[in-house]
């Protein structure tokens, strides 16, 4: 089956008519959700009920709202002997803190069921202690984590109903993941719901998906229909020496309210992020290299909008929800197609307004560009010199 990506859909139906419990219907409406997107009005009546799920739907569109509702919905937490239900698996920290946030949000009208989250990087007794005091019904983590607490006996995924795996071709492709998630998958029972999603599921992601779940409902878009309608996509060519300059420029120029800078890699993020900070431009930068309490403040500083200016390697280059951001700047283009989608679809979130800019310079970025435009047949045009606010601003 495959589906336009559009946010809201014509003759729709609405959270209501899904029947959703009431506690439920009450944290969407306080999140200022007013109707579903067309991924969640297609998907959430399936992975309501149990059934195994294979979603790709374009950036922005609440794939994350479609596994976490499915997940209340569905839940029934065992409060005399609490085990961990529902297992989430993230492909990043900052992520796991992401959608474990939405699960509070979303359920924070049924307090029977606790959420938690696990992720690498900081300290694992502490986490520990926290799991063992008050086990979750629904864990959120990244594999790595959630296999050692896993090994460790720490949790049990011997009831596990369901797992989700969100962008799940980047897991599934990154090799150390795999294999971390296929030991966890391992551990859990072969009755279970598996939700998987992301923008970009190709063919070979396809069929890993497949072999892990049984008889999915799969919600396919065509990769030439991933494209954001509010998202004007322009490129500037120029040597490498000149890029600073013109990021100066641009930032001077154009009407931000947050911007993401991507390049590629740690040390130019740090570099280029001091560079931006002595021109005054309210900027942090967040990248592997730092310690994982600090990247988790970048990334909360930047979400709370005290910052306006984040400079980052591929680490936030997909996932991340970060509502106010309305240009995305490849300081660096990346080096597949797919991370260019991803990336460029920070801006546009839930059929809003956005800008994104490549630098490009030399052959290769050249081709780079090419291939980009091929593959999700959008035209990336060349930076006009004099661009309207209101054509990238809400
Ligand atoms: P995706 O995972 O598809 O890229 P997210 O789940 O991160 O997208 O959602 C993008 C943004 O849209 C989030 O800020 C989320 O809160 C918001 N959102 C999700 N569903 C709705 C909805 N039905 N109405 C309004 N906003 C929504
Ligand atoms: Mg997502």
């Amino acid at each position: 089956m495959s589906f336009k990506g559009s946010y809201a859909g014509v003759g729709t139906v609405s959270f209501r008519d899904m029947l959703l419990k009431e506690q439920i219907l009450r944290a969407i409406g306080e999140a200022g959700f007013e109707h579903p997107s067309e991924v969640q009005q297609n998907a959430i009546p399936f992975a309501m009920v149990g059934q195994d799920m294979i979603i790709q739907a374009k950036s922005g569109m609440g794939k994350t709202a479609v596994f976490v509702i499915a997940t209340l919905q569905q839940i029934e937490p065992d409060t005399d002997d609490p085990s961990i239900d529902t297992l989430v698996l993230c492909h990043t920290r900052e992520m796991a803190y992401q959608v474990h946030r939405e699960f509070e949000r979303l359920g924070k009208y049924i307090p029977d069921v606790k959420t938690g989250v696990v992720y690498g990087g900081v300290n694992v007794a502490e986490q520990k202690k926290a799991l063992t005091e008050n086990m979750p019904h629904i864990l959120v983590g990244t594999p790595g984590r959630v296999l050692h607490f896993a090994k460790d006996r720490v949790i049990k995924l011997n009831r596990l109903k369901r797992l989700v795996l969100d962008e799940c071709d980047d897991m599934l492709q990154t090799r150390g993941m795999r294999i971390q998630i296929q030991e966890i998958f391992k551990m859990t029972p072969t009755e279970k719901q598996v939700m998987m999603c992301s923008a970009t599921i190709g063919d070979s992601a396809r069929s890993v998906c497949r072999q892990i779940s049984r008889n999915a409902e799969e919600i396919f878009i065509d990769d030439k229909k991933l494209t954001l309608h509010g998202l004007q996509q322009h490129y500037v060519e120029m040597d490498e020496k000149e890029k600073i300059k013109k990021l100066n420029d641009l930032l001077d120029g154009l009407d931000f309210n947050q911007v993401m800078v991507f390049v590629k890699s740690k040390e130019r993020a740090a570099a280029l992020d001091k560079v931006l900070q002595q021109a005054f431009f309210p900027s942090i930068s967040i990248h592997s290299g730092l310690k994982q309490e600090e990247r988790l403040e970048r990334y909360r500083k930047f979400k709370e909008y005290e910052s306006r200016v984040l400079v980052s390697t591929n680490l936030c280059g997909r996932g991340v929800d970060m509502e106010r951001v309305n240009i995305v700047i490849n300081f660096d283009l990346p080096k597949h197609p797919d991370q260019y989608l991803h990336r460029v679809g920070r801006a546009g979130r839930f059929g809003t307004k956005g800008l994104a800019v490549s630098f490009v310079s030399g052959d290769e970025d050249k081709e780079r560009l090419k291939a980009i435009q091929d593959r999700f047949e959008v035209k990336v045009t060349p930076l006009p010199s004099n661009i309207k606010a209101s054509s990238y601003k809400n």
